[in-house]
């Protein structure tokens, strides 16, 4: 969702002539797009907002703003601490950012716009994309689920799925520009739709009221090859949207599914509406189903309250279910979240050793399942020069694993077939066949 975001930003700057430096100390505006889901960004936010600093002594005219989760929600705190910051703008008022800057021109004081009413996204395409072949698009922005231990729903204000309409009207404009993948968003895509029922019928398309339905009217967009979505919480995700994955060639098989933990003391406290037992049968309604599908999860480790016993039936439960791939974190306490004044007694060096003991386990079966990949043809779509090996290119499978691979850079951008020669924990080596 932030890289969406950080799209829209870049589009609507470019809008008013800004151009994209590759150099911070040519910049005369700068924009910090921000996240505010774990401590350590936010630790890592204020040492880039420090680092500024110097830049604005040598360059007074500098414009320094900052966005996203962290700005909506630390507000006026941010130019407290930092009085150097222009613009604090939040998550739902990045319309505003021209007529921000031009307000700031005319006033020595910073400026704090965060006001919770969140704008309506009424166009989803009208702007450059990183990839000119795929495309984000959100389909419900905030949530209402309340997990205890995460600052989401404060930052992202109410669910609120947006119109079927603008949602198949921006992929068929995509789709006539060269976009052949589109990644669906959401905190929760599985709940789209529900805020429409109180709205009433009215304003949906062809009756689009659910995410499957949803689903279905996008797999007939003609050149739309792939269509992927996250996130998906478990407790919402219905038979009717496995039925849709399985029905329609061009939605890929991975879910991302967050487990959070095994222990249903556990999930009981982080309020994820659903018990280790109704995770593991979803998971296997979802391989009998589609066998190719891939599941991937995330996992919370040190939870307020969590004990040795709570941890080992987290570890059982990726041994048993072996996740294709598992985002796995240390608790990390968020301001105004319910779990925030939980009692939390585990020492941070207890609650290392568990991350680590998991992350072995999870790094192995995830190299286990990859290796089931080498010697056989999977078909890729080439997205980029490889990141991790100078000279390659990177493709991903519809199961989401991303290729590393020898090829021309004129491939980027197609569908290719690699033939997996090794696998890593992470990632795949490939060649063209
Ligand atoms: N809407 C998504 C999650 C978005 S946040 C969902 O429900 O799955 C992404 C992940 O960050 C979460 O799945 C969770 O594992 C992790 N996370 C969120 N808050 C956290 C916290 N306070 N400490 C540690 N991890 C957290
Ligand atoms: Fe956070 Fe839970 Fe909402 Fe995901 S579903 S964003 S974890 S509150």
């Amino acid at each position: 969702m932030n890289e969406f975001d950080s799209e829209r930003i870049s589009a609507i700057l470019e809008r008013e002539g800004y151009l994209k430096t590759g150099q911070q100390e040519n910049a005369g505006l700068i924009v910090l797009n921000t996240c505010s889901v774990r401590l350590k960004a936010e630790d890592r936010l204020f040492g880039h907002i420090g680092n500024l600093k110097a830049l604005k002594v040598k360059n007074p005219g500098l414009i320094i703003c900052i966005g996203g989760c962290t700005a909506q929600s630390l507000k006026e705190k941010l130019t407290d601490t930092f009085p150097y910051i222009d613009i604090v703008f939040g998550t739902g008022n990045i319309e505003k950012l021209p007529q921000l800057i031009k307000a700031k021109a005319l006033s020595a004081k910073s400026i704090c716009e965060t006001s919770e009413n969140q704008e309506e996204i009424k166009e989803l395409v009208d702007f450059k994309r990183s990839f000119p072949f795929k495309a984000f698009i959100p389909v419900i922005i905030g949530c209402d689920n309340y997990c205890s231990y995460c600052i989401v729903p404060y930052v992202r204000g109410h669910e609120t799925s947006i119109k079927p309409a603008i949602v198949i009207d921006s992929i068929k404009k995509l789709a006539a520009d060269g976009v052949c993948e589109v990644m669906l968003l959401g905190q929760n895509v599985n709940s789209y739709g529900h805020d429409f029922n109180q709205c009433g019928a009215a304003d949906t398309v062809e009756n689009i009221n659910s995410f499957s339905k949803l689903l279905n009217a996008i797999a007939v967009i003609e050149g739309i090859k792939r269509i992927r979505f996250m996130t998906s919480h478990p407790k919402d995700l219905t038979e009717d949207i496995i039925n849709a994955i399985n029905d329609n060639s061009n939605i890929m098989g991975h879910i991302h599914l967050p487990l959070q933990a095994g222990s249903d003391k556990i999930l009981k406290k982080m309020n994820r509406k659903y018990t280790s037992k109704e995770y593991g049968e979803l998971f296997y309604k979802i391989k009998e189903k589609i066998p190719h599908c891939a599941v991937t999860t995330d996992i919370i480790v040190g939870f307020p309250g969590e004990e040795e016993e709570d941890f080992s039936k987290t570890l059982e439960l990726v041994k048993t279910l072996r996740f294709n791939r598992a985002f796995t974190f240390i608790y990390s306490s968020r301001r105004g979240t319910a779990a925030e004044t939980f009692d939390d007694p585990v020492p941070i060096v207890e609650k290392k050793k568990w991350f680590k003991q998991l992350l072995d386990t999870q790094n192995n079966i995830s190299l286990a399942e990859n290796t089931k990949m080498t010697g056989k043809i999977f078909k890729a779509l080439v997205e980029s020069e490889s990141t991790k090996k100078i000279g390659q290119l990177e493709g991903r499978l519809e199961n989401n694993t991303i290729v590393n691979f020898e090829g021309p850079n004129q491939l980027i951008g197609r569908f290719i077939d690699l033939e997996i020669s090794q696998a890593h924990s992470f990632y795949l080596s490939g060649k063209t066949i």
